[in-house]
């Protein structure tokens, strides 16, 4: 079988009935990028920069930085690097005395609550990601907003660093384009507004599914709770879907969810026309997409996102998935 998905990894991934679904990888280090080439993914979709800011003493400066997603960019070359701004916080901890220890970390100041809260973080990634836009095709992504106002704030500093390479004439891409993770039920209620100030959207369904359902994805003894197919979910998900076609931007799903097989046809039926998913799923996906007729997934979508029991939505993704699974 996996000889056999070997031979797809250059189609592209297609519905039968022509429509182009985005198949991308989600990486934490550069050298990630082998394994995201060798996938068959058509670009990077989310770099999880903080994985360079654990278990070590020392933040690493904006050279190191630079370097590491100069790196990226340049491996990708041709193709999309999406580079998410550091989500340090909950399940991911620095090693250091700065982060105060939270009550509850996941609810906490972690994410673009602690770059704001820590401006000079923020500025000197920020100048690290816009010199390495000049080697690629580099997006920057900003996890966890909950606010316009931290979106606003967002921007000034992105403007602020921007400026202070003009001003020492180092390149960059002036169109580098600005996106923001839904991954907070709040932003995704709220979808419309983020989606008029940003230019793409990508849905965090890992944290998504944890806050819109009060359930820690982190804690084994609830991990039975943790389902993606909650109508809430789902509803969540229409919502950042329809606000990002309204105001005509990418939306993609960064989450576990772009990975797991069983979901693909849903989440193609739904709209979405990016999925970013750890390497090792990206072909087995694209199998299920080349199988798939897209005006037989958007009825049966329909059908799903009708139901408010969990009870229900499972046996009839089971059914629609049929055979093929
Ligand atoms: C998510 O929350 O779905 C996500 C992609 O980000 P992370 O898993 O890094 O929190
Ligand atoms: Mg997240």
């Amino acid at each position: 079988a996996k000889q056999k998905l070997q031979r797809i990894k250059t189609t592209k991934a297609m519905t039968v009935d022509g429509v182009a679904i985005d198949l991308l990888a989600n990486i934490e280090v550069p050298e990630d990028v082998i394994s995201a080439k060798a996938s068959g993914a058509v670009g990077v979709g989310l770099y999880r920069t903080e994985f360079l800011f654990m278990n070590r003493t020392e933040m690493p400066d904006e050279q190191e930085q630079f370097e590491a997603y100069k790196h990226v960019a340049e491996a990708m070359k041709g193709y999309p690097v999406t580079i998410r701004t550091l989500d340090i916080g909950a399940d991911k901890q620095l090693n250091s005395d700065e982060v105060v220890t939270a009550t509850n970390p996941a609810l906490g100041l972690r994410a673009v609550r602690y770059c704001l809260a820590e401006p000079h973080i923020f500025h000197t990634q920020f100048r690290a990601l816009l010199r390495a836009s000049h080697y690629g095709q580099v997006k920057i992504l900003i996890p966890m907003l909950s606010t316009l106002a931290e979106l606003r704030q967002t921007k000034l500093l992105l403007e602020r660093a921007k400026e202070s390479l003009r001003q020492q004439q180092l390149p960059f891409d002036e169109h580098i384009q600005l996106g923001g993770m839904i991954e907070i039920p709040a932003a995704a209620i709220n979808a419309d507004a983020f989606a008029q100030g940003l230019d793409f959207l990508s849905i965090g369904t890992n944290d998504l599914i944890q806050y819109t359902l009060a359930i820690d994805r982190a804690d084994d003894a609830v991990a039975h709770l943790y389902n993606p197919l909650h109508p809430a979910v789902l509803r969540l998900i229409q919502l950042t879907i329809q606000a990002a076609e309204k105001y005509q931007k990418p939306v993609s799903v960064c989450g576990e969810m772009a990975g797991d097989i069983k979901l693909t046809r849903l989440l193609v039926g739904m709209g979405m026309r990016q999925l970013s998913m750890h390497p090792s799923h990206i072909l087995s996906v694209k199998s299920q997409i080349l199988q798939s007729e897209e005006n037989v997934l958007s009825k049966q979508a329909k059908k799903i996102l009708s139901l408010s029991d969990l009870d229900k939505i499972e046996p009839l993704i089971k059914k629609y998935n049929g055979e093929m699974l």
